[in-house]
This record gives C-alpha cells, structure tokens and sequence, in this order.
C-alpha cells in the first residue's frame, strides 16, 4: 500500500490488548482515511445499542492518506465516534504535529475500546506500543501535562492528551494536542476521560514515507506549496491569522451576536478583528507541520483583569464565541478564554455557546438565580465567565456548572425550558458563521452535516463567499448568499467534496488553491489511485452516505435535519436585517438531487448502488425496524 500504510492499532484498556491489524485495501480505496475511513469502521464494528461513554465505546483516531508529507495544509488528522455530546456518529479534526509522527510510526491510526482499571497512557513509539499509568499527568491541565510528558518522553514526542474537563465528563470536552491545537467538536474528551485515557503519545524512529510516484509527487508538491502558500488569502492568513476577515463579516451579518439574537454589531469589526489581535497582543506565529500558511497565534496580554501569559492565542471560533456571542468586545477576555479552555480542555464553540443560551435564559427569568447558585449571569461580564463559570463547568460544580457540562441542548431539556433559543443542530452547537448574513446554502449544509451544525464539514462557507470555483466539474455557479437559489445543487458538490476533505485530512485553508485536478494528482501520485473527476465526487458522496447511515442506526431522520428557531428566525441588524432562509424548499430539492428520502433521511438504494455500497443499506434495515 501507498502514502497509507496499511496498518491500524486495535487497544482494549479493559483487557489490556494491543493487536496490530491490516485494514482490507478496499476499504482506503472507497472511503479514503480519516472521518471516511473511521465511519467506514464504526459502521463495521460498532454497537449502536451503547451509552456513548460505555466502556465498549469506540473512540477512533484515523490519518488520511497525506498525513507527514511535505505539504501545505496535509498533517490534519481525525478522531470519531459515538459523540458523548449528541449520542450518534461525530467526528473531529484537528491540526499539528501528531497524524504525521502516527504515519512516520508505520501505523494510519488507532482504534480504542475498553476502560483502563487506572488513569493511562498509550505510548507508541516507532512500532512498539505500550499502555502505561499515567496518575502523575491525570488532574492537570493540558500546558502542564504536555511540558511534563515532553521530559519524560523525549521534547519531540507528541501528544493527544485531554484535560481536567475531559477526565470530569463535560459533554464538550475536546482533546488538545501540545496545548494548542484541538479535536476541538463532539465531546471526545469525555469519551477519553470516561476510558481513564489520559493521552496518547507518538515518537517515530524515522520519518519515511512510501509514496506510489514519488517523483511525480515531487513536482507537485513544489507547484501545490507555491501556490498555497503565496496566495493572497494565505498571506491573510499568515498576517493576521483566521479573524482576519472578521470586519467584513460583522459587514455581512455573518458574526452572531448574544446568542443569535442579532447578527450585527458594528464596534466588533474593529475592536475583536484579526489585525487588532497582531497589533496588540501577538508575539509570535506559528502552524500546523510543513505548512507555509502558519494561521496560529502566540499571544500575550500583559494587562490585568485577562492578563495571559505568552502562549497559544484565539481563532476567529474562539474570539466570536467568546465575544460578540456573549455580549463582549473583550478581545483581551477572548485570548483568555482561549488559553483556559485549551488547558481545561474544552471546545471553545460549544462552551460560548452553552454559556450565551444561559446568558439568555437568565434574562429572560428561565434560568433563576437559585438555578445559578445566586450568580448573576449578564452579557459582557466576562470576568464571572472566565472567573467564575468556566472553572464551574470545567468540575462540573454546583447546580449550574453539572447543568451547563451538559451543552445548550441538554441543558434545555433538563430546565424544560429554552429549547427554542438554542443554536444547535443534532445537538452540536453552531459555529460562529450565522447563514442569514453569511449565506443561506450554509443553513442547508448546517442542517445537513452528519455530526451536527459544522462550518468544516465542507466548503459551502467558501463557495458563498466567492472563494471556491471548480470549473473543471461545470461547478461555476455566481451565488448570491442571500438566496436560496442553486443552494441545493452547490450544497451537493460541496457535501461530496468535504467528506473529501476531511476523509484525507487537508486543511481547509489551504485547500481553497488546490483545484481538482490537483486532487486526482495527489491521489494518483501518493496512493496510486487512478480516479477520474466523477470516481473522486462519487468517493466524496460515499463517504456523505454513510454517515447518514450510521445516523440512521441510531435512529436519527429526515426531522432531524433542522435548525433550532433561534437559527431560523429572521436576521436583524444591519445588511441581513430581515433575512430568513426557506430552509424546507431548500432541503427538498437537496435530498432528490442527492436521492435522499426526506422521511428517514436515508440515501435510497438507487443512490447507494450508484456509489458502490448498496449492500450497506442491508445493514441497517436489517438491524433497525
Ligand atoms: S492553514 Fe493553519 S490550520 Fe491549516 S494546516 Fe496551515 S497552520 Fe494548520
């Protein structure tokens, strides 16, 4: 096998167990790697009768095919699963060093089952893997745990590793990677804290790769690099990293305000924008391995009440979430937030966002201050979240802090109230692009995405912005974002297109230069895979099908494919005041396009024998009544 190697690792913490498997050839050819090839896994192997944090529970970590080669935007990796956070399939991607040094160990990812009897770490170092304890790292949080497991297993060893949130149980918590890179959505923190997996650490022995052309790659590399990394948005990027653009996207009513009560407030475009960041708090840039982007932050705030000291910085997720959503034009709070919720080990998007629903329902009398223990919650008051709330979550401490670990979706039902003014779709919360502003095909590939409301699940938030053509696929639609017109057939391509993305791991960012023919030489050049543009869509919608499938198992359907009321209701302030999307014509010509049936939200046969995987269909009628 090329540019994958082949080979997964099986663990059972309960048993102790660690077997070395090949994967069947077939499978990387149909689903690719990473979220693709993990789906393609859980849909084999796992039970869809388990709590999501059952011990039998299967936490996945899967490169895709790219992973350690010398190229912009490739050393991504995933982690999928049950999500304990919305109890069916998730996935999460996150950036760094660690899908690389897996590869460069010979192995393309690692499937792990069980409980440990005690806190524990799984190192992998070349081909040799070892569970060992881990109690001296459990409790601490993810700067301190990285820097003490970098002494003890060499400073370029890397790491996965969860914080105290995870090991408590917040349904959002993330896994960090060396303190600043995240598996950031879905909850898989506590899936690995419910497993007494503290991290898993990578040392490679060597750094090869076996590639199927590797002087054809050569040269493609050199040409895909140039042009990634001298484009204008990578230079952007590079600048002033991924809040750039946030001043045009306060112009376009794209940045979420208190909770989605508004899409417009004027004074963020400056005070929270990527270039205030550079001028007032960066110290250093930097990014994910070969990539010539480097969009990350290093950040110091010297002045006090949010001083931080130097160390990974906000993105533009981070700076809305706990910014503008809350009430706040705090970008010094933001740098904060980000550095507490990154050892606390929890997403940013999910915590802002459960904390804007409470900030809401405290207004609104829903949540009362015998529910909050008597702690006032009012927008903007940004010291009792970062003083106060966040540490309650992260221990799950108090009435409030066990209600809010829950994230907004739960926390509503619990209270039996303010369901209505979650924003969340299938239980994960949304991200920090409101589609009355940005644009309405996003509310349809929102409302799509297997794993919940997901501005990465693929690359409609590009294509409405102008930033992505494919004229090589007659994909040249000139979309006004405010429309629902051609939504449907741009949000087909581009549902086939991210589970490409994320099935081989490339950024997004760097993606937006690579064209497909680019990607039939990659794949061609790396992996040896002779495809042409409509076997490379089809891989693309495969991979979009099974989710669904896997989905389907846990009983989701066609009703779930919603937005909350909050997303729905009309846009107000500034240029998307008033804007509201028909999202049911929108889904409705989207599922005969994609041959989905809008009842149980399934891909008909006819759709999956187009795609090679008629017999998956099978599995689950036969198994689900
Ligand atoms: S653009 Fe940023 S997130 Fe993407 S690979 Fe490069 S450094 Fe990582």
């Amino acid at each position: 096998m090329k540019g994958n190697t082949g080979k997964i690792i099986n663990i059972n913490l309960s048993t102790r167990s660690i077997a070395i498997e090949t994967l069947p050839e077939e499978w990387y050819r149909l689903y690719i790697g990473g979220s693709g090839l993990a789906a393609k896994i859980f849909q084999e192997r796992g039970d869809f009768s388990l709590d999501p944090l059952a011990p039998e529970a299967m936490l996945i970590f899967m490169n895709g095919p790219f992973a350690g080669l010398k190229l912009s935007g490739a050393s991504r990796g995933s982690v999928a699963g049950c999500s304990p956070l919305t109890g069916h399939w998730g996935d999460s991607s996150c950036g760094g060093y660690f899908a690389p040094e897996l590869r460069y160990c010979g192995f393309d990812g690692l499937v792990v089952t069980g409980r440990a009897a005690e806190p524990s770490l799984i190192s992998i170092e070349g081909e040799q893997v070892t569970l060992l304890p881990a109690a001296q790292y459990w409790g601490r949080g993810t700067e301190e745990a990285t820097r003490l497991l970098k002494e003890g297993f060499g400073k370029d060893s890397r790491s996965m590793m969860i914080g105290p949130a995870g090991e408590n149980g917040v349904k959002f918590a993330n896994i960090i990677h060396e303190g600043q890179n995240a598996a950031g959505r879905a909850g898989f923190g506590a899936l690995m804290g419910a497993k007494n997996l503290k991290a898993v650490v990578v040392k490679a022995r060597k750094k090869e790769m076996a590639l199927a052309d590797a002087e054809g790659y050569e040269i493609l590399r050199g040409d895909l690099n140039g042009r990634i990394n001298d484009a204008l948005a990578s230079s952007v990027l590079r600048e002033n990293g991924t809040a750039a653009n946030l001043i045009g996207g306060v112009y376009s009513g794209d940045v979420p305000v208190k909770n989605w009560t508004s899409n417009f407030w004027e004074e963020a475009a400056e005070a929270l924008n990527g270039t205030t960041l550079t001028e007032k708090y960066l110290t250093r840039r930097t990014g994910c391995l070969y990539c010539g982007i480097a969009c990350k932050r290093i950040v110091e705030v010297k002045e006090e009440p949010f001083a931080v000291p130097e160390g990974g910085g906000p993105e533009y997720e981070t700076i809305v979430a706990f910014g503008t959503l809350l009430g706040s034009l705090d970008l010094a709070a933001t740098c904060k937030a980000s550095r507490l919720c990154n050892d606390s080990g929890v997403d940013t998007i999910s915590c802002g966002a459960t904390i804007a629903w409470a900030m809401e329902a405290f207004e609104k009398g829903d949540l009362t201050r015998e529910d909050t223990g008597g702690l006032a919650l009012h927008w903007g008051d940004m010291t009792a979240v970062l003083d106060i709330l966040l540490p309650a979550i992260v221990k799950k401490e108090g009435k409030l802090g066990a209600l809010l670990a829950e994230g907004s979706r739960e926390a509503a039902r619990r209270l039996g109230k303010g369901l209505d003014y979650t924003a969340q779709s299938k239980g994960l919360e949304a991200p920090m692009h409101d589609p009355r502003g940005g644009g309405y095909g996003l509310a349809l590939t929102y409302a799509m995405s297997a794993r919940g409301t997901c501005h990465v699940a693929d690359p409609m938030l590009f294509i409405e912005m102008g930033a992505r053509y494919y004229p090589e696929i007659g994909f040249e639609y000139i979309l006004e974002p405010q429309s629902e017109k051609d939504k449907a057939a741009a949000a087909a391509v581009s549902v086939a297109l991210g589970a490409i993305e994320n099935s081989a791991c490339f950024c997004q960012f760097a993606d937006a230069e690579v064209t497909i023919p680019d990607w039939l030489a990659l794949f061609k050049t790396v992996a040896g895979y002779e495809w042409d543009a409509e076997e490379f869509l089809r891989a693309g919608r495969r991979i979009f099908y099974l989710k669904r499938l896997i989905n389907g198992r846990y009983g989701l359907s066609g009703k779930d494919d919603d937005l909350t009321p909050r997303m729905r209701a009309p846009g107000s302030g500034g240029e998307a005041d008033g804007a509201r999307f028909d999202l049911e014509k929108m889904k409705a010509r989207f599922y005969e396009i994609m041959k989905i049936d809008p009842e149980s939200g399934l891909p008909t046969k006819a759709a999956l024998a187009d795609c090679g995987m008629a017999d998956e269909l099978d599995k689950l009628t036969a198994e689900c009544p």
